[in-house]
């Protein structure tokens, strides 16, 4: 069984000193739990000192974004190609760069390529709006953007890969989907992965869910069938809920184990 990832996306907060104090308290209270792997995002600029404070044992790094050609003339990126050897994992196609900052599909499979092929681990993002909801057609949505997001990437490539299911309308909102409705996007992504790369791939890519997730209802919806981890924003900043986080995805891989 592959190992939970649970991933703290700490978005534009934190200087680099506040982040260093969050890591610091993190690293009192988080458990490390051999069968989860936890992740922690910070602001890129936070990533290089964090790379140095950082025990490696208990927390792996991410970043929340980067650039796809590893240099050039691009005022403002960072390539993924710097991220290496600071960063474990690259967040890919979150719903806030893709909707405030308008990231388009081709950027988005082009930074999830150059992720791999620097090294490191892709989560790409995917998730409907309100209204492609209402409409019906969360489904299409989910499915056009995994497709989309894989287009270069091959069946080797794959298993650096994990998904996130983070529907744009639960995004630090408190609304989360149901189980049911969790479950169902889980199994329209891992057909789509079995049609591209095998059943195989299907079953042993990592599925997260995202948005709102907190304390009370990690257990909930960590033991929906094939969610294998969870991305969580805002409840990643407060160390104490964030190891209770940990605490219950822990609780249920062991009830998962007894099963
Ligand atoms: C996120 O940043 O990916 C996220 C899911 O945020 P929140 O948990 O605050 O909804």
């Amino acid at each position: 069984m592959a190992k939970k990832l649970i991933v703290g996306n700490w978005k534009m907060y934190n200087n680099t000193q506040k982040a260093s104090l969050l890591l610091h308290s993190l690293s009192e209270k988080v458990e490390t739990h051999r069968d989860i792997e936890v992740v922690l995002c910070p602001n890129t600029l936070a990533l290089q000192s964090l790379s140095l404070q950082v025990n490696r044992r208990q927390f792996k790094l991410g970043a929340q974004n980067c650039y796809w050609r590893d240099e050039g003339a691009f005022t403002g990126e960072v390539s993924a190609t710097m991220l290496r050897g600071i960063a474990d994992y690259v967040i890919v196609g979150h719903s806030e760069r893709r909707h405030v900052f308008r990231e388009a599909e081709r950027d988005i499979r082009q930074k999830v390529q150059a992720v791999i092929r620097n090294g490191m681990q892709a989560i790409l993002c995917v998730g409907e709006t309100a209204r492609e909801r209402s409409d019906g057609e969360t489904a299409e949505v989910v499915r056009d953007q995994l497709v989309s997001g894989l287009a270069n990437i091959t069946s080797e490539e794959v298993a650096s890969v994990s998904i996130a299911y983070e529907p744009v309308w639960a995004i630090g909102t408190g609304s989360v989907p149901t189980p049911a409705d969790i479950r169902a996007v889980e199994k329209v992504l891992r057909k789509e992965i079995s049609v591209l790369y095998g059943k195989k791939a299907a079953e042993e890519i990592r599925i997260l869910y995202g948005g709102s997730v907190n304390a009370e209802n990690t257990t909930e919806l960590l033991s929906v069938k094939g969610v294998d981890g969870l991305l969580v924003g805002g409840a990643s900043l407060k160390a104490d809920e964030f190891a209770a986080i940990i605490e219950q995805a822990f609780a249920v891989t062991k009830k998962d184990a007894n099963k």
